[in-house]
């Protein structure tokens, strides 16, 4: 690893080894490098801390490749996702981690809100998989289309989407994720995530109708559609 690779840091808000609880993947035992800090702050967040760096460790890349190498010694497994937090506020750090994964052999997961192109432009190895989610403004608090579809349009094959659908989510917004998609590539999967009820945060899922209609209304223009919940909340693993 060139020198200044390795005396770059990052804020690690935790890293563990559990099974991956959203998505295509879901079910599957992955190593997760939680990043912290974000760009965003939507309504429905369940990584708090994570997005406000609390409690975050900052690490080198080496001192978090040593901690990945432990984990994975005693708990192997084959795919690792960075997640947040936001991973892409850290490119230069990514661009020294993601090749360093790949060496060990890893398959490279990037789990993202999917509204920072230019940050993931810059990746030199990018990552297997990429997880974007398209957040609709009723959670984020302002519109991030043209970022969702500049993000995607420089992904293609490798990424799958997820929205998040909580009691607050429009009809025209569901129509605006599935248009944003299908104008980059109708193959992309989009997942329909219901949102997990929150007491502190007061977040409560749509209703079933709502994701009914939204999942119909996906399948008239998108080849996969599906609805997912969160499944590391019902298994009670982080
Ligand atoms: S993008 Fe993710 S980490 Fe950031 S505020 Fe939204 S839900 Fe939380």
């Amino acid at each position: 690893m060139p020198s200044r690779a390795r005396t770059l840091s990052a804020p690690i808000a935790d890293i563990f080894v559990s099974v991956q609880g959203e998505g295509v993947y879901c079910g599957q035992k992955q190593l997760f490098i939680r990043f912290a800090g974000c760009n965003l702050d939507c309504c429905y967040c369940d990584e708090p801390a994570a997005r406000t760096g609390a409690k975050a460790l900052r690490l080198t890349v080496r001192q978090l490749l040593r901690a990945a190498d432990l984990l994975l010694k005693n708990n192997p497994a084959g795919d690792v996702s960075l997640t947040g937090g936001e991973p892409l506020l850290f490119p230069d750090f990514l661009n020294a981690l993601i090749p360093a994964l790949k060496r060990r052999g890893l398959r490279v997961h990037l789990e993202t809100n999917g509204t920072l192109p230019h940050a993931y432009a810059k990746l030199g190895r990018k990552p297997d998989v990429v997880a974007a989610d398209i957040k609709l403004p009723s959670a984020a608090g302002k519109a991030l289309w043209q970022e969702h579809a500049a993000f995607l349009r420089l992904c293609g094959k490798r990424a799958f989407v997820k929205a998040v659908l909580h009691s607050k989510a429009s009809r025209g917004e569901i129509l605006k994720t599935i248009e944003t998609v299908a104008l980059v590539d109708r193959e992309i999967p989009l997942i329909w995530q219901p949102a997990t009820p929150h007491k502190v945060r007061k977040i409560s899922s749509a209703p079933g109708s709502l994701v009914k209609w939204a999942l119909a209304q996906g399948r008239k223009t998108l080849a996969d559609v599906s609805v997912k919940r969160q499944m590391h909340v019902l298994w009670g693993v982080k």
